[in-house]
């Protein structure tokens, strides 16, 4: 694909899930992929996969110095980067009763303030340039709300509200995504630790139809491709059998 080729684009998130198969799939289209997440093991494995094209920059995304150095490592190898995407983050699902607050504070540590870290991170690069492009995964939790969900779609609501407003600051220079996926294979339903939503999920979990990580890999791959005046806003995709 002609817009992707060379294009160096940086995915949080990357070292498993939607994150994992998106890097697959643009470094297999001649993206230049930087992989980031926190397991440098799995990182190192995607990365040898993916040839010289290829980079992977451990961050944590709740430590603003991490994505920082995620940039600048990115422009050292690279020279520049032309996509952004927030695609780290957890789901530790619970009932408000349960008052599990360690799991609240990362949960909007990492799915808010990584964001807002990433965004700040990349953006005087871009501005620099009057050239960038930054996405974001959402959710479907973002546009609905789902008992036992409420601190997980918060944090997703909030991810909405940031990526419209940076539309609106960046728009004459920057193109904005989101995404928001409804229920895609992956290891995020192993951040779940509470027993209750275990329990009363317990059929949702096992029979709820899910799509692959390289659906969504592909609807972000629809937008980034596009010529560099079309500015993809939002993209919904759900599994057939989701309402
Ligand atoms: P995974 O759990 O497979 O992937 C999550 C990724 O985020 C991993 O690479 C993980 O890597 C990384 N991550 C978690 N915490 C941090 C952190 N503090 N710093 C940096 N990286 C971190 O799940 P998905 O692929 O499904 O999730 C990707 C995104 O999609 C998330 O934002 C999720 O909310 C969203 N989403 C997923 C849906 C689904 O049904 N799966 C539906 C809707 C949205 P590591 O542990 O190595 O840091």
């Amino acid at each position: 694909m002609e817009n992707i080729k060379n294009k160096v684009i940086i995915i949080t998130g990357a070292s498993s899930g939607i994150g994992a198969a998106a890097a697959k799939k643009l470094a297999s289209l001649g993206a230049k992929a930087v992989l980031s997440a926190r397991r440098e093991e799995k990182l190192k494995e995607l990365t040898q996969d993916l040839g010289d094209n290829a980079m992977y920059v451990v961050a944590d995304v709740s430590k603003r110095a991490d994505l920082d150095n995620l940039i600048a490592k990115t422009i050292e190898k690279f020279g520049q980067v032309d996509v952004l995407w927030n695609n780290a983050g957890i789901m530790p699902i619970s009932f408000l009763e349960e008052g599990r607050v360690e799991e609240w504070d990362a949960t909007i540590d990492i799915n808010i303030k990584g964001v807002l870290y990433g965004i700040n991170a990349v953006l005087p690069h871009m501005l620099k340039r009057k050239y960038g492009h930054i996405i974001t995964t959402a959710s479907t939790g973002a546009l609905q709300t789902v008992p036992g969900a409420s601190v997980y779609c918060g944090t997703k609501y909030a991810v909405k509200a940031i990526m419209d407003s940076l539309r609106k600051e960046v728009v004459k220079d920057i193109r904005v995504t989101t995404i928001y996926p409804g229920r895609t294979d992956s290891e995020l339903f192993e951040t779940i630790q509470s027993e209750k939503i275990k329990e009363a999920f317990k059929d949702n979990f096992d029979n709820t139809p899910a799509l692959e990580g390289e659906a969504i890999a592909d609807a972000v791959i629809y937008a980034i491709g596009q010529p560099a005046t079309v500015n993809v806003n939002d993209i919904v995709v759900r599994p057939l059998g989701e309402g």
